[in-house]
C-alpha cells in the first residue's frame, strides 16, 4: 500500500529544516537537502553523502522529490533550446534556455496552459489546464540549470513561459523564494523578469514583496478599445488603472519596467499608435520591448516588415523612450514567445517533434 509521501520539492529551507526535525534528525541537514537538490542537482537521498546513512534510508521511505521530467529537448540553429518537461500527474509544460543575449536566459512556465487568451498567443487557445506548483515551478530551474551546465554560473530568469505568473502568484512567489536561498542556486530577484497581463491587484500585492522581480507589462496596444481586443484582461483593468498601477510601482533606482509591445501588422503598428504610446508611458520609468509577432498556425495576425517596425521604434526613440526590438530567438522550434503549446497529451511527444520539425520545414 503506498504511504503518503512528502514532496520535498515544494519546501522553502524552513520547511525543510521542520521536516527533517520531524524525522527527529538536526535541522540542519535540512539546508544541506536544499544544496543537494538545487547547488549540485542531486535528487536521490542515497547520492546524499554527508546525510547521515539513517536519515537517507528514513527520508527514501517517507519523502520524494518530484522532479520534472525531460521529455524531449530541441535546440535551434541560434543555440536556444526548448525542452519538454514532464510533471508528475503527466502533464506536459515547455521551459527555454536562451544562450548570450548576453546574459544567459531561462524563459520558464508558471502553468499548463493559461486563462487569459490573449489573441495572438498559442498559449492562450490550450485555456488554463492547472496552475503549476511552488516545486514546479522552481523545479525547471533545477533541470535547467543541471541539463545546461549553468548551476554554478550566473543566469537570468524570465517567467515568460506558458501561463499568467500573476494568476499563481502564491507559487510563483514561493518559488522565488526558493530559488533566492544562498545555499541553493541563489538567485537573486533582480535577475528575474516576471512578465503579466496587468492583473491589478496582484501587481499591487507585487509592489510590497521584499523579494521583488523586475516587472514587464504586456501593453501590445495604445487604446482600451484595441486591447480589449487583445488582451481581454483589459475590459477588467483597463489602460488608465494599469499604467497608474505602473506609476505608483517601487521601482528601484536603476531599474526600469518594461512594456513589451507585441506588433500586429495593421493592427497596432502605426505612428499614430507610437505617438499614443509616448504620451501613455509619460511619467513612467519604463522602457519599451518591441516584439515583432512570432507567427504561427492559428494566429490570426501578421508580423509587419522591418521598415514598419523600425519607424515605430524611430518615434518613440525621438520622443525619449527607451527602446528595443526583441530579437526572436529559436523560431525555427517554435521556442519563441506565445509559441509554448502542448496538446494535451492527444500526440506522442515523438509524434509532436516530427510535427514541429515538419512545419519549421514548411
Ligand atoms: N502571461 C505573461 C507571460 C506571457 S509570454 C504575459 O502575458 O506577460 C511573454 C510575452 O510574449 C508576452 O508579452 C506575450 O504577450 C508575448 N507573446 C505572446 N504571443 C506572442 C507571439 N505570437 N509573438 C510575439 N509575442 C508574443
Amino acid at each position: 500500500m503506498d504511504r503518503p509521501q512528502t514532496n520535498l520539492a515544494e519546501l522553502t529551507a524552513a520547511e525543510l529544516e521542520a521536516a527533517v526535525a520531524a524525522l527527529g534528525a538536526p535541522a540542519f541537514h535540512g539546508r544541506q537537502i536544499l544544496t543537494w537538490m538545487y547547488a549540485r542537482g542531486v535528487t536521490r537521498f542515497a547520492d546524499m553523502t554527508d546525510l547521515p546513512a539513517a536519515l537517507r534510508a528514513r527520508l527514501a521511505d517517507c519523502c520524494t522529490i518530484a522532479t520534472p521530467a525531460l521529455d524531449s529537448r530541441q535546440t535551434s540553429s541560434d543555440g536556444t533550446t526548448k525542452f519538454l518537461l514532464r510533471l508528475a500527474d503527466g502533464r506536459q509544460i515547455e521551459a527555454v534556455y536562451i544562450p548570450d543575449t548576453p546574459a544567459q536566459t531561462f524563459c520558464i512556465s508558471t502553468q499548463v496552459g493559461c486563462a487569459m487568451a490573449c489573441a495572438f498567443c498559442l498559449t492562450g487557445k490550450m485555456g488554463l489546464v492547472r496552475h503549476l506548483t511552488a516545486g514546479e515551478i522552481a523545479g525547471q530551474v533545477r533541470v535547467l540549470a543541471h541539463e545546461t551546465g549553468l548551476a554554478a554560473a550566473t543566469f537570468n530568469i524570465v517567467l515568460m513561459g506558458m501561463g499568467e505568473p500573476l494568476h499563481n502568484y502564491d507559487a510563483t512567489m514561493k518559488a522565488l523564494g526558493i530559488l533566492a536561498d544562498s545555499r541553493g542556486l541563489g538567485l537573486h530577484p533582480k535577475r528575474v523578469t516576471l512578465s503579466t497581463v496587468g492583473l491589478l491587484p496582484a501587481i499591487e500585492k507585487l509592489a510590497t514583496e521584499p523579494l521583488m522581480p523586475n516587472l514587464a507589462i504586456s501593453l501590445h496596444a495604445t487604446t482600451d478599445e484595441a486591447r480589449s481586443a487583445l488582451v481581454p484582461i483589459n475590459k477588467r483593468y483597463d489602460l488608465t488603472a494599469l499604467l497608474d498601477a505602473c506609476r505608483r510601482f517601487p521601482v528601484s533606482r536603476r531599474a526600469r519596467i518594461t512594456f513589451e509591445y507585441v506588433m500586429l501588422a495593421g493592427v497596432n503598428d502605426s505612428r499614430d499608435d507610437a505617438r499614443r504610446l509616448v504620451r501613455l508611458l509619460h511619467g513612467i520609468r519604463g522602457k519599451v520591448n518591441l516584439l515583432p509577432l512570432n507567427e504561427a498556425p492559428g494566429i490570426p495576425f501578421r508580423r509587419p516588415d522591418e521598415a514598419r517596425v523600425d519607424a515605430f521604434a524611430r518615434v518613440l526613440a525621438e520622443h525619449g523612450v527607451r527602446v528595443s526590438v526583441r530579437k526572436s530567438r529559436g523560431r525555427d522550434i517554435r521556442a519563441a514567445c506565445g509559441q509554448l503549446i502542448v496538446e494535451g497529451g492527444r500526440k506522442s511527444p515523438g509524434q509532436r517533434l516530427a510535427d514541429q520539425l515538419h512545419s519549421s520545414r514548411a
